[in-house]
């Protein structure tokens, strides 16, 4: 049940934080890419288990943002277990927040849970966490396998979220600087009021 996540290409929005950390999670972020661009999820023999449209809009961010004097780096996955950051391991979640202490913002590519989880693991830290993608919906896909190496991914149907308001207990509880349905970019407070 992947996300369809949108890629957002508006990195000038970005360019208030002196330094910003890369999180990608890469399964949906990856799948979505792969579709919007019809091109191959995998290739095993050539991309080493990446997505070739998502690594290359993963460089893109950065090398705006470097362009625009933010100090940017991306944690990065190598592993499979490490790819879907809504299953991280507590040991990923220690790694990854060792590693965030020195920026002012993460930008999480993923969905709410995968912000979420950025969040779960900040505990009394004050940088900023960023979704940096944009969620249209729930994707049905069919895999198919094209010899010898490659995995495509053909869109069968996206099913929108309806976003609502329901009060704190909703997922909209974070603390957004804007409607996530105006934004480009739904900045989270991680300081965590939430409770
Ligand atoms: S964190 Fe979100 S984007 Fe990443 S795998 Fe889980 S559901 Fe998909």
């Amino acid at each position: 049940m992947p996300v369809y996540l949108k890629d957002i290409h508006e990195f000038e929005k970005l360019e208030h934080f002196e330094s910003v950390l890369i999180v990608p999670c890469r399964f949906c972020p990856a799948a979505s890419l792969a579709v919007r661009n019809n091109e191959p999820y995998l290739s095993f023999f050539r991309d080493h288990l990446q997505t070739a449209a998502y690594e290359r809009y993963i460089e893109t961010m950065k090398s705006e943002l470097e362009k625009r004097g933010v100090k940017t780096d991306v944690f990065r996955s190598r592993l499979p277990h490490q790819f879907v950051v809504c299953m991280w391991t507590s040991r990923r979640r220690k790694k990854q927040i060792k590693q965030a202490k020195n920026y002012d913002a993460l930008v999480v590519l993923g969905c709410e849970a995968a912000a979420q989880t950025i969040l779960d693991s900040c505990e009394a830290s004050s940088f900023h966490v960023v979704q940096g993608m944009r969620n249209e919906g729930i994707m049905s896909i069919l895999p198919r396998f094209q010899f010898p190496d490659r995995i495509t991914l053909q869109l069968n149907s996206i099913t929108p979220l309806f976003h609502q308001k329901q009060g704190p207990d909703a997922w909209m509880r974070f603390d957004l600087e804007k409607d996530s349905a105006n934004s480009m970019y739904s900045i989270f407070n991680a300081r965590r009021n939430l409770q």
